[in-house]
């Protein structure tokens, strides 16, 4: 497979990585649940800094995952005020274990994608599974027009340079 767009360097804050960690245990119960990635893209690398919460009026379903949009744009309202972050992406749970984006994913990032008001050039995904013993799995997707490729996320302390440790990497 042949890309000619150079895949970004990914990095997630630890915070944002908690937070994941913390909401997608509510999955247990075989609905899915996720929420808005924001951070900073800069066509090298990509910062995730913040990463949300469903909301309350989220819908939750076993097969898909519909955010609460007013939740999702006061908390890109607070990220770009604190640093800048911008929508990037989102991380979503699925309660079937499979760590690929099903066609419903992509069917709502290509809407995304050519949603002239959001520019996106990319979108970033991240799903999320709990495996039967209660461990979290994670695979971090690049979506753009073309293909959804898995490409590795590094986990930063607060700021970029000092990877911990690697994850989403398949
Ligand atoms: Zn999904």
């Amino acid at each position: 497979m042949s890309n000619s767009v150079q895949q970004p360097n990914i990095w997630i804050l630890i915070e944002a990585l908690a937070l994941i960690g913390e909401e997608a245990i509510r999955s247990r119960d075989g609905l899915e649940t996720g929420g808005i990635l924001l951070g900073t893209d800069d066509g090298q690398e990509v910062v995730i800094r913040h990463a949300g919460g469903p909301g309350p009026k989220a819908r939750l379903e076993s097969n898909r995952f519909l955010r609460d949009l007013n939740h999702a744009q006061q908390l890109a309202e607070l990220a770009w005020k604190e640093d800048q972050s911008q929508w990037i992406g989102e991380w979503h749970t699925h309660p079937s274990g499979d760590l690929t984006p099903s066609n419903y994913d992509l069917e709502a990032y290509a809407r995304h994608l050519h949603d002239p008001e959001l520019s996106f050039k990319r979108f970033l995904t991240i799903i999320v599974v709990l495996t039967p013993t209660g461990e979290i799995t994670a695979a971090a997707w690049v979506v753009d027009q073309e293909t959804a490729l898995p490409v590795p996320v590094a986990v930063a302390d607060d700021h970029v340079g000092h990877p911990r440790k690697s994850i989403a990497e398949r």
